[in-house]
């Protein structure tokens, strides 16, 4: 059976500038996956490129085996994947329920959709007492867990999120890497680009390492947690 998301060879540009030059890797069903690097290494872009936000120059991407680069990105979301973009992104003048309700706009199954929004609610359960209020009130956490809220609510086969833990304290990062154990536990395959490479490798069934546009290591999360290249490089050991 071909892999859930099969990256290979992908290279993408903005304009002269060469973001991505040889990125490939591969995304099981039921997995989580870490892509992990430095500032600027290509990890968005790679993400974005998944996505149908930006097209590649070189190189394929395939969902189940089927060529998904080019498509544009309302249709990949149909197909099945969503993606939680770096920085939140919610629409602060809506409530939270609003929000989650633009996450399902794509969707006509309205009791499931209700049934999925509980299911958030349950996750999050201070996105349910907050329901009706603004999400542009709320602190970095609470938009963080809204902005996941929202790309689940898509009903996603696999689920992109791009630096979920960015600017959030240890214990909102711990919560939010726990919902991401859960969502996986419920079925949804994960994607997951990170700076915090131990809490990211620690989760994940697999981790590739982007370097300067291109995947120079990979392995499951445990091992690249004990290699020494990694260790030095991304966890600020010597
Ligand atoms: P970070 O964690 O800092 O977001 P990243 O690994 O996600 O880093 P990208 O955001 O994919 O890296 O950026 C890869 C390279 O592409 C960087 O050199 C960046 O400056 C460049 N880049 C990103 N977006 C654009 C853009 N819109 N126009 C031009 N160059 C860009």
């Amino acid at each position: 059976m071909s892999p859930m998301l099969e990256v290979s060879g992908l290279s993408v540009a903005y304009g002269a500038i060469e973001a991505v030059r040889d990125v490939s890797f591969v995304v099981e069903e039921g997995q989580i996956v870490s892509l992990i690097g430095a500032n600027g290494a290509g990890k968005t872009t790679t993400l974005r490129t998944v996505s149908g936000l930006l097209k590649p120059r070189a190189g394929t991407v395939k969902l189940e085996g089927r060529e998904i680069s080019g498509l544009p990105a309302h249709t990949v979301l149909n197909l099945g994947i969503a993606h939680c973009p770096e920085g939140r992104r919610t629409f602060g003048r809506m409530t939270v329920e609003e929000n989650l309700q633009l996450g399902a706009y794509t969707r006509d199954d309205d009791a499931a959709v209700q049934a999925d929004m509980k299911n958030v609610y349950e996750l999050f359960p201070v996105l349910g007492e907050r329901r009706h209020q603004k999400a542009g009130l709320f602190s970095g956490g609470e938009q963080q867990m809204l902005a996941i809220g929202r790309a689940m609510m898509s009903r996603p086969r696999l689920l992109m999120l791009d630096e979920p833990s960015m600017g959030l304290s240890p214990i909102m990062t711990q919560r939010i890497f726990d919902t991401i154990k859960e969502l996986q536990s419920q079925g949804t395959t994960i994607l997951l680009v990170e700076q915090n490479a131990l809490a990211a490798l620690a989760l994940s069934d697999r981790g590739y390492v982007i370097d300067l546009g291109a995947t120079t290591l990979d392995g499951p999360g445990t091992e690249l947690l004990a290699d020494e290249r990694v260790r030095s490089a991304y966890l600020g050991e010597d």
